[in-house]
């Protein structure tokens, strides 16, 4: 068999040779570090922590990652083993060594008889072969070009802009109602796209007051703050003047409040669908630099979102990702190159966990298709296959952002009996989860 060749030996792309190697196939995992480095890694090791040293939640009834921990476990994932076996203390979180864990994951690669770990950079795509790009947010320059000039420019970004996104179901459609702007589309459900949330000139003053006063992250040393115009942080455009949100993004022109249609908005905060299975909004244009606990904060001063759950918060990173919607194709592979796979953070998840499941699965579809075989993606019922689901098809390809995993990628459970709140149905989405997820494993 030939070998697959891996491209970035972080949490992607140990996991995607682990998995590979495990299926019987050869791999050659290409890694640039320690000879070139990035702004966030210290150190040569595969698979490191570049910041927190946590899995984050790993409980798997009652939440999404926590079930993604299961889903990797049952599939035998590297990340996974090393991560239970370098544990710290942390109340439901699953938090490890960051150092202990790395040399393990670097030393069951090593050790492994069909891996072999080749030193330095990779800085173009491959013609032919069996190749999965892991290389994370910080791509290198070279490699970076090489996959824009593949892509086209437009389809490869080297920031990521996130606005905050919310669970549609906890919107207070009492306050807030759905209208395009100036009722503008060609059908009904167009003429209907967006939800909007009034304001009344006093909440707008107590909204821009609190923007001003939340406390903001710094970008790292070398990330450099190279924003552009497009994508400006709200607080940034609420410091150039108190107006200038309610002329940008929050202008309430074009729109009447369904509730109350006497009476004009002072300002309208408005919500786009993100996802195909409408249970997603982002907040149009609200990316931003605060931090997380203010963000939740602030955004309940929203009328209508005073409840709001969100499946996501917004921030603005260093991030190569490719808009792999439209780039994608189900099983991984770039359309107009499907001898490269892509895998991790690259492919627009966010966050250790999602990367290396990415991974896991990038890993063994490679594995599968050198040794003849077609690996279908999991269902997308499974917190695996939501995810990749989002990323290659369900997403809004037009506002494509980097996504955590959250039940909001889930296809909805029914309540079983009487009227039970989002979070009682956690269980539900996790059984449902683990039992489709074992039907998928058990028939490779
Ligand atoms: P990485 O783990 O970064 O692995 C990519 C590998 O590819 C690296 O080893 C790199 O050296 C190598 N590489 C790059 N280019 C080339 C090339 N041309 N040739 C050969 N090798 C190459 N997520 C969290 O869950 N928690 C956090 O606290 C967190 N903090 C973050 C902080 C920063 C500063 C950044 C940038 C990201 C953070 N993330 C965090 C997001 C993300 O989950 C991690 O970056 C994660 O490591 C991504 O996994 P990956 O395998 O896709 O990329």
């Amino acid at each position: 068999t030939h070998p697959i060749h891996i491209v970035g030996a972080g949490m992607a792309g140990s996991e995607a040779a682990w998995q590979a190697a495990q299926a019987g196939v050869p791999v050659i995992l290409h890694e640039m570090r320690p000879q070139v480095g990035t702004f966030a890694h210290r150190t040569g090791d595969c698979a490191e922590m570049v910041c927190s040293n946590s899995f984050r939640s790993d409980d798997d009834v009652n939440n999404a990652v926590g079930q993604l921990h299961w889903e990797m476990r049952a599939a035998g994932g590297l990340i996974m083993t090393a991560a239970d076996r370098h544990k710290l203390p942390a109340g439901g979180a699953l938090a490890v060594d960051r150092d202990a864990f790395s040399a393990d994951v670097t030393a069951a690669l090593r050790a492994h008889p069909l891996v072999t770990i080749e030193a330095g950079e990779i800085t173009a795509l491959p013609d032919e072969g069996n190749w999965i790009i892991a290389t994370g947010p910080l791509t290198s320059a070279a490699l970076g070009q090489a996959i824009a000039a593949e892509t086209g420019a437009d389809a490869l970004a080297f920031f990521d802009a996130i606005a905050p996104i919310v669970h549609a179901d906890t919107i207070d459609m009492s306050v807030a109602w759905r209208q395009s702007r100036y009722d503008k589309g060609e059908t009904e459900e167009e003429r209907t796209a967006y939800i909007n949330c009034p304001m009344t000139r006093a909440e707008y003053d107590a909204f821009i007051d609190a923007l001003l006063a939340a406390e903001k992250t710094e970008f790292h040393e070398g990330e450099t703050a190279g924003y552009f115009d497009g994508c400006l942080p709200i607080e940034v455009m609420a410091e150039r003047g108190r107006d200038t949100l309610r002329h940008g993004p929050m202008k309430p022109v074009g729109l009447t409040n369904a509730h109350k249609p006497g009476e004009k908005p002072y300002a309208v905060v408005q919500l786009r669908r993100d996802n195909a299975l409408g249970t997603l909004y982002n907040i149009v244009g609200f990316q931003t630099k605060m931090k997380y606990g203010a963000q939740t904060q602030v955004f309940r001063m929203i009328p209508g979102l005073q409840d709001a759950s969100f499946a996501r918060l917004g921030g603005i990173h260093r991030n190569t990702f490719l808009n792999s919607p439209t780039l994608l194709d189900d099983r991984m592979r770039l359309r107009s190159r499907p001898q490269v796979r892509f895998a991790g953070q690259v492919t627009g998840v966010e966050g250790y966990v999602e990367s290396a499941a990415m991974g896991l699965l990038a890993g063994r579809m490679a594995a599968a298709q050198a040794l003849g075989r077609d690996l279908l993606p999991p269902p997308g019922t499974t917190a695996m296959g939501a995810l990749v689901h989002h990323i290659t098809g369900g997403a809004e390809a037009k506002t494509f952002q980097p996504m955590n995993v959250n039940f909001g990628l889930f296809p909805p459970v029914e309540a079983k009996s009487g009227r039970r709140g989002r979070k009682d149905r956690y269980p539900a989405y996790t059984d449902r989860a683990k039992q489709d997820f074992q039907v998928w494993l058990s028939a490779q």
